[in-house]
């Protein structure tokens, strides 16, 4: 059972609504680094073990500081990831550019800062040589496709989008060997809020047996394996969180196989996640507008899918907690709403929760991640504030809310300039 508490009460969220109008989205500092330094622990045993932050997931640079000092790098993705992890001085190979799709401007600054580049496709090689010239440095993302024995865990990676198939593997690190880089890593991801330990087990399975058949075939050492992301939380309160002490000891098992147990070169454990690190520490906060009661019952909210998009998105469920009222029966079935004007801008349907009255203030759990990040200005709905709660127990706003000015910035109303076509 995952247990959804609130990290401050309904008297301190009151007070805090005087200064930062509802909805705004808080993050739990002491929370933050605990789950971080139990991700560590974890993977104690492998000395060059890193995770890096998914940018995409929280891009505040305030959470990627405290993460910083957590010894997190940066997982980027896009230019603009890659100057947040800039600004917060997180640089060189803390960075892994994992991108697809990519512009060559965006490889130009990953190459830049230093960062480690994470090829997407074996096409990518000449590309990046062209506009960029390779690094020394190069990992490619692997695709398993219909793996031999692939479970229903892994589900169709060939269906998606990324990284090389098998064969391209060998014949992209050929390549790359053969153009004169000289250091290497290995990259999957091919999950998403994945909730069961043993399929990253079974990821670094076959990266392990991976890096054992291309240092055999090629002649190069491999300096990490990159598990990626996906570690899912508990989002419904009857799940339970991904026993990660047992993933940490099942890879090492694993390594000490196939990595060590063969001879290889010692190689360094990667992580990119994003959701497990700040999801389950991040709330939205807001407050109950309106009640209605036609052919069900509705409880309107001043949050929207502007501030969380997953419910509308994926159908994902997010627990609600009414403020104060935790012991009550949940005895009131209703649909929690936002104010789009879209029929899914629902943060919950048919749920039961406690007899709630106008003004009360909502809790909306597990935001911490692709939360405030994935919001959209679509019904010109403004995305909210991102207050952070210290570890002195203070509350700083890390973003404030986004205003009709910012809204309009980017429209010029004084006058439109003409081009000639
Ligand atoms: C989204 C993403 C991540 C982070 O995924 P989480 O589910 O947030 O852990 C990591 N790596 C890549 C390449 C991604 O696209």
């Amino acid at each position: 059972m995952a247990v959804k508490t609130v990290p401050l009460n309904r008297e301190q969220l009151e007070a805090l609504t005087e200064r930062f109008p509802t909805p705004f989205h808080i993050y739990d500092e002491a929370a933050i680094r605990e789950n971080a330094r139990r991700l560590k622990a974890a993977f104690a045993w492998s000395p060059g073990f890193k995770e890096y932050f998914a940018v995409k997931a929280a891009p505040n640079p305030y959470l990627m500081k405290i993460l910083k000092s957590e010894g997190f790098g940066s997982d980027c993705s896009s230019y603009p990831e890659l100057l947040l992890s800039e600004k917060v001085g997180v640089v060189g190979e803390d960075i892994i550019f994992t991108s697809n799709d990519t512009p060559a401007y965006e490889y130009k600054k990953a190459a830049e800062l230093g960062a480690i580049i994470n090829l997407d496709d074996i096409s990518h090689i000449a590309y990046l040589e062209k506009h960029v010239g390779l690094p020394e440095l190069i990992c490619c993302r692997y695709n398993p496709g219909p793996l031999k024995g692939g479970n229903a865990i892994i589900g169709h990676p060939e269906e998606a989008k990324y990284g090389f198939t098998r064969e391209q593997l060998f014949e992209g690190y050929r390549m790359l060997r053969d153009k004169g880089v000289k250091r290497f890593g290995l990259h999957t991801m091919v999950a998403s809020n994945e909730l069961d330990g043993s399929y990253f087990v079974e990821t670094a399975h076959i990266l392990f047996e991976l890096v054992g058949e291309l240092s055999a075939e090629l002649g190069i050492e491999f300096e990490f394996v990159n598990l990626g992301g996906g570690i899912g939380i508990p989002y419904k309160p009857e799940q339970e969180p991904v026993d990660l002490e047992a993933v940490g000891e099942g890879i090492r098992n694993l390594y000490e196989e196939l990595i060590i147990g063969k001879g290889l070169k010692p190689l360094d454990i990667r992580l990119e996640c994003g959701r497990m690190v700040t999801g389950p520490f991040g709330y939205l906060v807001s407050r109950v507008l309106h009640k209605k009661n036609t052919y069900k019952q509705f409880v309107g909210l001043d949050a929207c899918m502007a501030n969380l998009m997953r419910p509308a998105l994926y159908g994902a469920y997010h627990h609600i907690t009414v403020s104060g009222k935790e012991n009550d029966p949940c005895d009131f079935v209703c649909d929690v709403t936002g104010s789009l004007c879209e029929n899914n801008d629902k943060f919950a349907i048919d749920r039961a929760i406690p007899q709630v009255e106008i003004g009360d203030l909502v809790v909306i759990h597990d935001a911490g991640a692709h939360g405030h990040a994935m919001g959209f200005n679509y019904n010109a709905k403004l995305r909210s504030a991102e207050l952070l709660l210290r570890e002195s127990g203070d509350v700083v706003q890390i973003r404030r809310a986004e205003t009709v000015e910012d809204h309009f910035a980017t429209l010029n109303l004084d006058g439109l300039e003409a081009f000639e076509v």
